[in-house]
């Protein structure tokens, strides 16, 4: 797999109902899989948007939605020989889970996700645990091993490769347990209150200091008492 994003599309081709659909059947509420990618950035994010609804935009998910102006349109083309999916539908039954790849390529029927994304190439965890649960959709829709994918950096225009082992799936099978279970309380998860507060678009609702603030004086009252 070529490190560099491949240039232009040779031919497209018809993408409709080619896929397998999200089962209907299915007991589990669906989990999107971008509330994987908050939890696993701040537990107390994805409550604020999957909870309460709260949402605001900052320099850095403007730059994430610019990011993804060029995959968010379904399309299937074939490209330097690879199927290439845009834009495509992803679901596990087993997992509960819905989303969309911005990029699935098909070499010999395998299916190879590449996420887009902005910044550097350094990989965070929360890309990772996004990609690996795309990579579980697609094991599951086709039914074949998904053993990497990659994140692809728009700045840099150049691909991360994943390596989606034992350990980065079972972290991430925690992080959709947790995501349940937070989606069954209506209890706000304590803030992280550390360097990524000052990045995060829902700082000024969050307000992550107050908590610990009304906690520093509750404890100075308990020892006022005593
Ligand atoms: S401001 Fe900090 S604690 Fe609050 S949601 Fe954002 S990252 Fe989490």
């Amino acid at each position: 797999m070529s490190d560099l994003e491949p240039n232009q599309p040779e031919a497209e081709v018809d993408s409709e109902d080619r896929f397998p659909k999200y089962p209907s059947s299915s007991s589990l509420e669906p989990i999107n899989i971008s509330a994987l990618a908050q939890y696993a950035y701040c537990p107390r994010r994805c409550a604020l948007i999957l909870l309460e609804q709260d949402w605001n935009d900052n320099e850095y998910t403007l730059r994430g939605t610019r990011a993804h102006e060029t995959v968010d349109v379904p399309e299937g083309l074939t490209r330097e020989g690879v199927q290439v999916e845009r834009a495509l539908p992803l679901w596990s039954e087993r997992l509960g889970l819905i989303g969309k790849g911005d990029v699935v390529e098909f070499v010999d029927n395998i299916p190879y996700p590449v996420e887009y994304k902005v910044g550097n190439r350094w990989a965070k965890l929360s890309d990772e645990v996004q990609l690996c649960a795309q990579a579980m959709c697609l094991e599951e829709m086709f039914g074949v091993p998904v053993p990497e994918g990659a994140l692809f950096y728009k700045t840099t225009q150049r691909r991360r490769v994943i390596d989606l082992t034992p350990e980065l799936r079972a972290e991430t099978l925690m992080i959709i347990r947790a995501v349940r279970q937070l989606m069954s309380q209506d209890k706000l998860p304590a803030p992280v209150a550390d360097n990524r507060c000052p990045n995060c678009s829902l700082l000024n609702s969050c307000m992550p200091e107050v908590p610990q603030a009304l906690q520093k004086l509750l404890t100075l009252g308990l020892e006022g008492d005593t």
